[in-house]
């Protein structure tokens, strides 16, 4: 393929203007405009780039952040996600209930280069590409879809090849992730790049929406079925993470715990689940 001037190094065409660097983490590029970054700085050495799009606040969406800024691109990120980009930390905080961890509790996963946000997305005004919310991986989480009618995702939407990997993709409010994923099928975009994964067609990322959205509707429905009998907040993540296949490790189990709490709060939220405590245990069961 040849070589776009101005683009990031290993830019592939998608349509139009739209191009977007394939890797660990994907990466947008609209004349000038990126949208996240994988982990590469030297991908955007040669880039002419005035302005990075973030969808959220994860640190490996935004590696390059504070590199790209440095080379005077404007940082935009949403307001409830923000203060994630400014400072990675705060995803390490409230992982852990606030209280601050030791070093070693605390894996590479969640470490991150901070990088200082000069425009919130609230206030976007740029032709190149529409934001569009769709939280519940994070509150803030935002998709950017280009005049080009190519939808970037960030982690809204996990494609199912990536479920053998992932099988309890991170969600603060799953209800929510399920909602956006709906919103993602009422919008006219042609291909969608996500987060993680490859790029796909419309037809494709139908399929995938479809896949998603019945894991969420799963993991609901065998929570409610396993809590007829009650269990305790540190139970719920551990059934639910052996039932996931998930495997026994720390950055795992970390992630779990948010994502656990998440279906729990939303079941709750809805009168499915009825929450007590029990012996100072924080105690979960179906609702009568
Ligand atoms: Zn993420």
């Amino acid at each position: 393929m040849k070589r776009i001037p101005g683009a990031p190094e290993g830019a592939l065409h998608i349509a139009g203007s739209t191009l977007y660097v394939p890797g660990l983490t994907n990466s947008g590029y609209v004349d000038g405009l990126v949208i996240d970054t994988g982990p590469d700085e030297s991908v955007y050495e040669f880039a002419s780039a005035d302005r990075l799009a973030i969808t959220h606040g994860h640190a490996d969406h935004f590696a390059c952040g504070a590199y790209l800024r440095k080379r005077g691109a404007t940082v935009v990120a949403a307001r409830d996600d923000a203060s994630m980009v400014e400072n990675p930390d705060i995803n390490i905080r409230g992982m852990f209930s606030w209280a601050k961890p030791g070093d070693l509790l605390v894996s590479k996963l969640f470490r991150g280069t901070p990088c200082r946000v000069d425009a919130l997305v609230e206030q976007w005004r740029d032709r190149r590409a529409t934001p569009v919310s769709l939280p519940g991986h994070t509150l803030g989480h935002t998709g950017f879809l280009t005049a080009d009618k190519v939808l970037f995702t960030g982690d809204a939407l996990y494609l199912e090849a990536l479920w053998a990997r992932h099988p309890l993709p991170y969600a603060i409010d799953p209800d929510m992730v399920a909602e956006s994923l709906r919103h993602i099928r009422e919008i006219d975009f042609d291909w969608l790049v996500p987060g993680h994964g490859v790029l796909v067609d419309r037809e494709t990322a139908e399929k995938d929406i479809t896949f998603h959205l019945a894991r969420i509707a799963e993991i609901e429905a065998w929570i409610l079925d396993k809590l007829v009998v009650p269990y305790t907040t540190e139970e719920c993540i551990a059934l639910v993470s052996a039932e996931r296949g998930l495997s026994d490790n720390p950055a795992q189990y970390w992630l779990a715990v948010t994502t656990v709490k998440g279906y729990l709060g939303d079941l709750l939220t809805r009168g499915l689940l009825e929450f007590s405590v029990v012996n100072h245990a924080g105690t979960w069961r179906t609702a009568s």
